[in-house]
């Protein structure tokens, strides 16, 4: 097959035929349809994800359809269309039995414990635990939208940071996740604040459902910007870029007993990012990480993608080629264009 293949971490990826995948005892093998690109691949390739081993197929935000199965597969056939959340739980352990995949410890993640979908065929274990159903009317490109930055708001914003109608909401960083996050958190009767450091992001953002947006670079006091429109400070806060001055931002701007969830990630040099946690004691701050969702809870975010609640297809932006990209993927750091591209041709 086909797939993106890198060597050595941060030098070019290129295009290569590699053997096809087969799958194991409990997993399967999809032939992607599409597969989004994301900046989780791009700091996989740099080398700051101690799960990534050489040589590496990246690629983890992917929809297609069973190719072939294992023989303890017993939820799916050839030919089902399917998605997969980022984070795979093993179905198993502790976490699993709690019905916390999401953060299960022996996860299954591809494109980081294992190749990934940049690739026409990809194998994914744990199937009958983590595989999820495809109605009819999604199309792949949106389906793969959803895998990681779309689930992982959906449980920031629902489960992690109870967000309720008429609360204010203070999203950072207009990405894939923050766009995402603004989206569901409208959805859900709340108040949004954008903030970012580009007009052009912003007002995408405000076409995404934000009622009030902050820019970074022209603000010299985010955290009193926040404070000023939400008469007091955000109900819930998302730092959706994962750097250390929106991380500190996001609880700093929050009011009293206020929700953190830090979504974007925070490695190599950010990985131990300040906290103001004199605010944090003082104010009885609630402080959360968001890591994927769980293949179960999909059923809730799919019936607001059914009733037109949540348009994730808004979110997707570029169409490209396998061929494209390794470019596209050495790019991610850039934060170049509106929305998430997607490889839906291989
Ligand atoms: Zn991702
Ligand atoms: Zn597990």
């Amino acid at each position: 097959m086909k797939a993106v293949l890198f060597e050595q971490f941060g030098q070019p990826p290129r295009v290569q035929n590699v053997p096809d995948p087969t799958p194991s005892a409990e997993g399967v093998v999809i032939k992607v349809e599409a597969t989004g690109l994301c900046r989780s691949d791009w700091h996989g390739w740099m080398g700051h994800d101690p799960d990534v081993v050489l040589p590496h197929v990246p690629g983890h935000e992917l929809a297609g359809t069973v190719l072939a199965t294992g023989k303890q597969v017993t939820r799916w056939k050839t030919g089902d269309r399917v998605t997969v959340p980022f984070v795979g739980g093993c179905g198993h352990c502790h976490e699993c039995h709690s019905g916390n995949h999401q953060v299960c410890e022996q996860q299954f993640q591809p494109g980081f414990t294992a190749w990934g979908s940049f690739a026409e065929y990809v194998a994914v274990d744990y199937a009958d635990t983590n595989l999820v159903a495809l109605p009819e009317e999604l199309d792949f490109a949106t389906a793969a939208s959803l895998g990681c930055r779309f689930v992982t708001s959906f449980r920031a914003i629902v489960d992690q940071g109870r967000v309720k109608p008429g609360e204010w909401v203070a999203v950072h960083g207009c990405g894939g996740v923050g766009l995402s996050a603004i989206m569901i958190a409208s959805a859900m009767g709340a108040n949004v604040i954008a903030i970012d450091l580009t007009d052009e992001k912003l007002a995408f953002a405000k076409a995404m459902g934000a009622v009030a947006t902050v820019n970074a670079r022209d603000s010299k006091d985010v955290v009193g910007a926040v404070k000023d429109i939400t008469k007091g400070g955000a109900h819930v806060s998302i730092d959706a870029l994962g750097h250390p001055a929106t991380c500190f931002n996001s609880i700093a701007n929050l009011r009293r007993r206020g929700r953190h969830v830090q979504v974007g990630l925070m490695v190599g040099e950010h990985a131990r990012a300040q906290v103001p946690m004199a605010q944090i004691i003082a104010h009885e701050l609630e402080v959360y990480g968001s890591h994927g969702m769980q293949a179960f809870r999909y059923q809730d975010m799919m019936a607001m993608i059914r009733t037109d609640k949540l348009a994730p297809q808004k979110l997707v932006g570029k169409h490209i080629s396998l061929d494209e990209a390794p470019d596209a993927l050495m790019a991610m750091d850039r934060f170049e264009g509106l929305g998430i591209s997607v490889i839906t041709r291989f």
